[in-house]
């Protein structure tokens, strides 16, 4: 099974726009580009993604998908589900809907930004038919597309939760997150590879920064950990010089088989 990290960079991206631009990034490493956070997980027959942010076109485009088996949202801010409407060619083929995994607030957050995704109403032309379906989950649950496992755990993202994703017992992604629950945190223990946010070397309010995120991989004890969703203060040279030894920050398009 094939994870391909697609994304790895905070809501503004690397560059970001305006005058902000590389930040502290070395314009010049390639690996200092991020597009915002969003996972593809491929097996022989199945590809499920994690979140559709702005860049999700541009993101899936050279891997040539013929289907999508299901879209995980890990929570409802802009750079996790921005791009939603990009995945419509999926519904075209088999006019089999879409099939998105979210909590009910999420959920419901959805179905108003993107209406016409979802339900037909008078709005909308004679001939458009809504593509997705929204399967509202409950943190804790348990997703299975064939020979994908899927566990879910909640994360606290300051004035929201979020969802965490553990992949057959072996992958664990968790984006968006300051704190866990006790109950999510010892789910993580002892796993091959943990995706982990690590935003910068300042704290902030709604994700873990650099010391945070390490003392939480010092005590979940990963094989492997990558720091994800970057922030332009965190060149990645730089980062990886203070990164513990089983510790990198991640960088778009990285791959890995679990
Ligand atoms: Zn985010
Ligand atoms: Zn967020």
């Amino acid at each position: 099974m094939k994870i391909t990290l697609l994304g790895t960079g905070t809501s503004v991206g690397i560059p970001s726009l305006g005058q902000l631009g590389w930040g502290k990034c070395n314009p010049q490493n390639p690996k200092n580009k991020r597009q915002r956070c969003a996972v593809l997980i491929q097996s022989n027959n199945t590809n499920i993604l994690i979140d559709a942010g702005p860049d999700i076109r541009n993101q899936l485009i050279d891997h040539k998908l013929p289907s999508l088996d299901g879209i995980i949202i890990t929570h409802e801010h802009a750079d996790h589900i921005s791009g939603l409407d990009e995945l419509r060619p999926f519904y075209f083929p088999k006019q089999e809907k879409i099939n998105i995994y979210t909590i009910e607030r999420t959920a419901n957050f959805l179905s108003t930004r993107f209406d016409y995704l979802f339900n037909k109403n008078e709005k909308s032309q004679s001939y458009f038919k809504p593509p997705m379906y929204l399967n509202i989950i409950n943190y804790y649950d348990e997703i299975n597309f064939n020979d994908i496992n899927i566990k879910t755990i909640k994360q606290h993202h300051g004035v929201i939760d979020t969802i965490g994703l553990i992949i057959n017992d072996k992958f664990a992604y968790c984006t968006d997150v300051v704190n866990f629950p006790d109950d999510s945190f010892n789910k993580l223990k002892n796993l091959d590879t943990l995706v982990i946010t690590g935003l910068r070397s300042s704290p902030h309010i709604a994700h873990a920064h650099f010391d945070l995120t390490f003392s939480w991989i010092d005590k979940l004890k990963p094989k492997k950990a990558y720091l994800t969703h970057l922030s332009p203060d965190s060149d990645h040279d730089t980062v990886l010089s203070i990164c513990p030894d089983n510790v990198e920050p991640a960088y778009d398009n990285l791959y890995f088989n679990i």
